[in-house]
């Protein structure tokens, strides 16, 4: 039977951060947004590599993959799903796409096709991200994508990683705005300030929006975290070692900014410097060349590459641009190494000179590709004479300026996700903008 009614149903993103799996069903039409992993309901039962889901039934019978008919491949059933839409390409958002039946066609911003098909040439396709033979569809921004009775109009927003998208989504009972996640102080503000204001334009009845920042938040921008790196980067004496996101390209281009003015280079992994030369061909994005004067590749020492390992040694081996730990040594002190605690075991090689520092530059003790052991980060800087500064703003809307667009927007509904605080957003938003919904997982929503 045909419903005549607008729904949504969030089968994660709810009391979690990431994980954003909603399905918008205007009468006989189901499109998704976002097929994220979830981290938080992950950990509660994994702990990988040694402790890793070995099918989806066991992601299934844990919760971890939600039930829903006719939209898995491994499930015979024919397609009931008729798209899904990706806001942005960080992994809880992303990553479960790999359960997906390939006839479903995925859309997704062209950035964030480059960062995926990236991201499955150089990891090991495994259960939980196999993305490669997926076929997507890619938007722009103010492109409108009919999709039967909906018509999707995706539009930029600032974020931790390039390519991100909010959604307004125009449906047979009025428009629905889908955040994605977004931020207004990063290096872009005037995107989210656009997705805003069109927002408010299309006078929504009602809003998806994240949530991240209830607590611990912070009054920063991408623009002092420059000014900090570079007061941190004129002062040390030995090496500089950066952890920041793989795919934060504004954070890559703030550290390749700040070494440059210090008489540094920035050595990135064989990994990043695969995505940096993709990104570098996307003519709205300005990611240096991998040829610049001021990069260079860092290459971990292992018995055995891979072979888009392998092309890039042997792209760039000629131009002095491929260094071992042993080169990263001698030069210490004209070095920002760009580090993945994973990496650790090559500081052993290294031998930071006294003087050396570590910066995290993401979000800890979580990021939205990979979970730092902080503990166990702390020994090892320790070990080394590391003293460790944070520097980082979040790739997230603070409070006051979540609930400045919000009442700008000024939706009839409100719908929090991608928070673990969803009862102090309800509160902390009281009557400025819609009625706030506290959703359950899974639970359908009239609109
Ligand atoms: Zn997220
Ligand atoms: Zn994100």
């Amino acid at each position: 039977m045909v419903k005549d009614q607008t729904t949504l149903t969030f089968y994660g993103g709810v009391n979690e951060i990431g994980g954003n799996k909603i399905l918008l069903q205007d009468k006989d039409t189901k499109v998704f947004f976002d097929f994220g992993m979830s981290f938080t309901a992950k950990k509660k039962f994994y702990s990988p590599p040694f402790l890793s889901p070995k099918n989806e039934k066991s992601l299934q019978e844990l919760g971890i993959l939600p039930q829903i008919q006719g939209i898995y491949k491994f499930d015979q059933t024919s397609p009931e799903t008729n798209a899904m839409f990706l806001s942005h390409g960080h992994l809880d958002h992303s990553a479960y796409l790999s359960f997906i039946k390939r006839e479903i066609p995925v859309y997704c911003g062209e950035t964030t096709q480059t960062i995926l098909r990236s991201l499955s040439e150089t990891r090991r396709a495994d259960l939980e991200f196999d993305v490669g033979d997926i076929n997507f569809n890619v938007f722009r921004t103010g492109n409108k994508i009919k999709v039967d009775n909906v018509v999707v109009e995706p539009i930029h927003v600032d974020h931790s990683i390039p390519g991100a998208y909010g959604f307004l989504i125009h449906t047979s009972n009025g428009t629905i705005v889908y955040t994605g996640d977004f931020r207004d102080h990063g290096a872009k503000p005037e995107m989210t300030q656009e997705f805003v204001e069109k927002a408010r334009e299309v006078e929504p009845v009602a809003i998806v929006t994240e949530a991240t920042n209830m607590t611990g938040a912070t009054v920063s921008n991408e623009v002092e975290v420059e000014v900090k790196l570079d007061k941190i980067s004129s002062q040390v004496d030995g090496i500089l070692l950066a952890e920041f996101g793989y795919s934060d390209v504004d954070r890559f281009n703030t550290f390749y900014r700040i070494a440059k003015k210090n008489n540094r280079c920035l050595a990135v992994s064989l990994k990043q410097a695969y995505l940096l030369d993709a990104l570098h061909k996307d003519m709205h994005l300005q990611v240096p060349a991998l040829d610049d004067d001021g990069i260079l590749i860092f290459r971990k020492s292992k018995k055995r590459y891979e072979k888009w390992e392998t092309k890039l040694i042997e792209r760039f081996d000629g131009e002095g641009k491929i260094f071992d730990v042993f080169e990263v040594s001698k030069q210490q002190c004209k070095m920002v190494l760009a580090v993945s605690f994973y990496d650790f075991e090559e500081l052993n090689n290294i031998q930071p000179v006294a003087g050396s520092c570590y910066v995290l530059s993401a979000s800890e003790p979580f990021n939205e590709e990979m979970e730092i052991d902080y503990e166990r980060l702390v020994n090892w800087l320790s070990h080394y004479g590391l003293p460790q500064y944070h520097v980082h703003v979040s790739g997230h809307m603070m409070p006051l300026q979540l609930k400045a667009a919000l009442r700008k927007i000024n939706a009839k509904q409100v719908f929090p996700v991608h928070t673990e605080n969803a009862e102090l957003f309800k509160k902390f938003m009281g009557n400025a903008a819609g009625q706030v919904t506290l959703v359950e997982k899974s639970k359908e929503y009239p609109l």
